[in-house]
């Protein structure tokens, strides 16, 4: 569940404004009853049989009498009466649903017009306005219809109320429904300067925060939420607003460098937990021609419990003074703790204008109790006061996540075992081997749970959303218990794990079959390295944490006298900045003699590469601990986090020219006949003018967990990129990139917005990877980006996941088709 919900945070962040509101639509389930019956609360009720519980939207099986009605009488104005929802977490609730007394036909009243009020902590209630201050929504005309009303603004609570409006001569009653997603930015509430007014040619433009749904005090507003989170992002021109033609600068909110003194303007983020802080995204305007830009540098404060720690996180965005386009611009925040962030803008212009910001963030893993007594009912926002009954407690969520655990696995055993019989029985038909036989149909008789057990028979949208499938699964172990197999899987179990081990020997092991180590590449990989020179590490000024790797993290530094110290043939182009600006990528000081080998042999193979599009190891720090390999520094980072956030037309223009650089990279690696096992956009880095490099010559990363497999704590694996033979058989060829390369385009195209196949579970996956090996036509393939060029997804993409590895192209193909279909 933890990494399911880390994962599918990504999912709210989608590139288009209309977007959130458009696909955030999902009945929360007053209908579907996920909403259970204690969350639903009422003021009064006329009688039991019309008490909250049957307030349910579309619901009448008889048992009550047809929908929520309040005890007018008790009320003088009738006016207080609600329906309370709790939703157990904060929700992003962009529509409402009502519905008058059904009672089999004989209902007759309903609700003409409703309020609607909302609360994030269950204490303080706002009452909703739409973007005109209009607080009274138009409900019901009979008893029978659903009237659904958009949220504009959406509301973000925990608790929603509907209050029926009526005078004393009407009886009202109510069915009602919310929609939409989860909230799991978990903010709570930000904390503003006002925004200001600016005149601009004779025109008023107001930077308010019109929805503002907390307290103004002393020219500030406080803990409340607002525009900056309502999901719609500002034109690139901030004089319009078409989408509510609104007035002058209505979708941003902004401030003039003139009224702040020191030159930064404070917002203060509060959230529901603590939470591990991966970055934060804000969407700016950069009208440069009108005064207003980006911001210069942004300084962000991070404070878990009462006091703010002392080591900030500065990020500066690059200054664009070339388009005018309003983007998002991500900050990284370094994997922080904290429930509280207050950021300090600085201006670079006389203006910054803001219209959205969005925090990527995971729980901690403390986090995880927390969520099991959520599971168990408690309510996390109760604080257990004795210390011995939350152990008690503790104690009793792990023994019963033991045992179900046991239960899980004895079950999965029996299964897994009535199936390995049942293939190894009818293992003499196919086509390939007798031991790919049985292997594949270990996997693909389970095939009929692809569309069953996670899809089509829920009918909970939440489940559509958030699979609920087993995580964790360990093929390798289950085939190795057919004897006939026990031999061929030795390289899966002798040898070590993908993820934990040498990539060389695997290279060399998993490759046996295929022949593909030529000499060159041996030479390639066993030789020592030589060229490879010690910089000296003093001359090495940290300046900011890029990421973290699996080795360690990997810092931006400036390296004093590293031009004059690189022979020519490795000087980088184009550049004669001294200090030059590096990356060094560090060994954490407790990783174990297996990471520091591996670390070392990472060293060694990027040693000897030289390609435009390979990343460049420059030199390196061995001598002494902490290891470091200095490599040529990518200003925009991984291409999977540039595309995701960079997401811009200038950016879809370039999307082929991307691919077609790392088909040249993959080219070069192919004439070695090296295989790179990893590839992924997030494993390419971005550096200026789009220009793409491949790196990650190493292993699986951190950053990306939740796009490796873990085989029980040992191997990881990256098994949405990897092709039908590297998961069935471990085989890892040429071809197995090159389907690698057919995922990495599709998520190119697709801008990175979703993992590859993100409908499917991590064990579907591997179901869809048996389909492929016994090709009937059942496989599921990734489906045509919409952006993606027909030719391009028919011809290439398609071509790179063709069952047999001989009929895929060769990257000197696809370099050639890629270009093709460039020009
Ligand atoms: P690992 O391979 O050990 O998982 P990486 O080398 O991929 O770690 O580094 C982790 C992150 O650091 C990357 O995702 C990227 O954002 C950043 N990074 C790494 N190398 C560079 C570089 N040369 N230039 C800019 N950013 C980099």
């Amino acid at each position: 569940m933890y990494v399911l919900k880390i994962h599918h945070l990504r999912k709210t962040w989608i590139s288009d404004a209309l977007c959130v509101l458009e696909i955030c639509r999902y009945p929360l389930g007053m209908t579907g009853g996920q909403i259970q019956d204690e969350d639903i609360s009422a003021s009064s009720q006329w009688s039991e049989s019309t008490a909250a519980r049957f307030g349910r939207l579309d619901f009448d099986n008889g048992d009550g009498d047809g929908a929520w009605c309040p005890d007018v009488a008790s009320e003088p104005d009738g006016l207080k009466e609600y329906l309370q929802v709790d939703l157990r977490s904060l929700h992003f609730v962009t529509l409402v649903g009502t519905q008058g007394r059904h009672a089999d036909g004989m209902g007759k009243e309903y609700a003409q017009r409703y309020r609607v009020q909302y609360s994030r902590d269950g204490s303080s209630w706002v009452g909703w306005k739409d973007r005109k201050g209009r607080q009274v929504i138009e409900g019901n005309r009979n008893t029978y219809d659903v009237v659904l009303k958009d949220l504009e603004p959406p509301i973000i609570a925990r608790f929603v109320r509907f209050l029926p409006v009526t005078d004393l001569s009407q009886f009202v009653c109510m069915r009602v429904e919310l929609y939409g997603c989860e909230w799991l930015d978990g903010l709570m509430s930000y904390s503003i300067p006002e925004g200001h007014q600016m005149i601009y040619r004779g025109l008023d433009v107001f930077f308010n925060d019109s929805v503002y749904d907390g307290v103004s005090a002393d020219r500030s507003e406080f803990t409340g939420l607002g525009q900056l989170t309502d999901g719609t992002w500002g034109l690139d021109d901030f004089l319009h607003s078409h989408v509510y033609a609104m007035w002058p600068g209505y979708d941003y909110v902004g401030w003039s460098n003139k009224s702040f003194p020191k030159g930064y303007v404070e917002i203060f983020f509060e959230f529901d937990h603590v939470r591990n802080f991966t970055s934060m995204k804000v969407h700016c305007s950069n009208m440069f021609s009108r005064g207003v830009k980006l911001f210069r540098q942004v300084t962000c404060f991070f404070r878990s419990g009462s006091e703010w720690e002392a080591d900030p996180v500065t990020f500066r965005p690059a200054e664009d003074r070339v388009t005018q386009a309003s983007r998002f611009v991500a900050v990284p925040l370094g994997d922080r703790t904290a429930s509280a962030i207050k950021c300090r803008f600085h201006f670079s212009d006389l203006w910054m204008l803001f219209s959205e910001v969005a925090f990527q963030s995971g729980l901690k893993p403390h986090m995880l109790l927390t969520l099991s007594l959520v599971v168990l009912g408690e309510d996390p926002t109760h604080k257990v006061d004795d210390s011995n009954t939350r152990i008690l407690i503790g104690c009793l969520v792990a023994i019963i996540a033991i045992l179900f655990t046991i239960i899980v696995i004895i079950l999965w055993r029996q299964v897994w075992q009535k199936m390995l019989e049942k293939a190894s029985r009818r293992m003499l038909d196919d086509e390939l081997t007798a031991r790919l036989a049985v292997q594949t149909r270990a996997f693909s008789s389970h095939h009929s749970s692809l569309s069953s057990e996670c899809g089509s028979t829920s009918n909970s949208t939440y489940e559509r959303i958030f699979p609920l499938c087993a995580d964790y699964q360990e093929p390798s172990r289950l085939i190795r218990k057919l004897p006939e197999f026990a031999q061929s899987t030795e390289h899966l179990d002798g040898a070590p794990h993908y993820a934990e081990a040498d990539i060389i020997s695997l290279q060399e092991s998993s490759d046996n079959s295929s022949n593909s180590i030529t000499a060159a590449s041996m030479t390639l990989f066993s030789s020592t390295d030589s060229s490879m020179r010690e910089f000296p590490r003093q001359k090495l000024t940290f300046k900011e944490k890029l990421g973290e790797g699996q080795f360690g993290e990997v810092h931006l530094c400036e390296a004093d006298g590293m031009q004059d110290f690189l022979d020519e043939d490795l000087s980088i182009e184009g550049t004669n900045e001294s200090p030059l600006l590096v990356a060094v990528k560090t060994l954490r000081e407790d990783a174990n003699k297996n990471a520091r080998n591996d670390f070392l042999k990472e060293i060694r193979i990027m040693s000897r590469l030289r390609d435009p599009n390979i990343v460049r190891l420059l030199a390196v720090c061995v001598d002494t601990d902490p290891l470091c390999m200095i490599t040529e520094y990518m200003e925009n980072g991984d291409l999977n986090q540039f595309l995701f956030v960079e997401n811009t037309k200038e950016t879809s223009q370039h999307l082929i020219g991307m691919a077609v650089q790392i088909a040249s990279g993959m080219k070069y690696l192919s004439s070695l006949n090296f295989v790179h096992r990893d590839l992924a956009t997030r494993n390419c880095l971005v550096g200026r003018n789009f220009t793409i490099k491949i790196a990650d010559f190493g292993m699986s990363r951190n950053l990306y967990r939740g796009d490796y497999y873990r085989i029980q704590g040992r191997a990881v694996l990256p098994i949405r990129w990897m092709s039908w033979e590297s998961i069935l058989l471990g085989k890892f060829t040429m071809a197995s990139d090159v389907w690698a390369f057919g995922v990495t385009l599709w998520e190119i195209l697709t801008l990175c917005e979703e993992q590859p196949y993100s409908q499917l579970s991590d064990e579907q996956v591997i179901e869809n990877t048996g389909e492929f090996f016994r090709d009937h036509g059942k496989q599921v393939y990734l489906p045509k980006p919409p952006c993606c060029p027909d030719k391009v997804y028919t011809e290439l993409m398609l071509s790179c996941w063709r069952r047999n590895a001989k009929q895929r192209p060769s990257f000197q193909e696809i370099h050639a088709q890629l270009n093709e279909s460039l020009a």
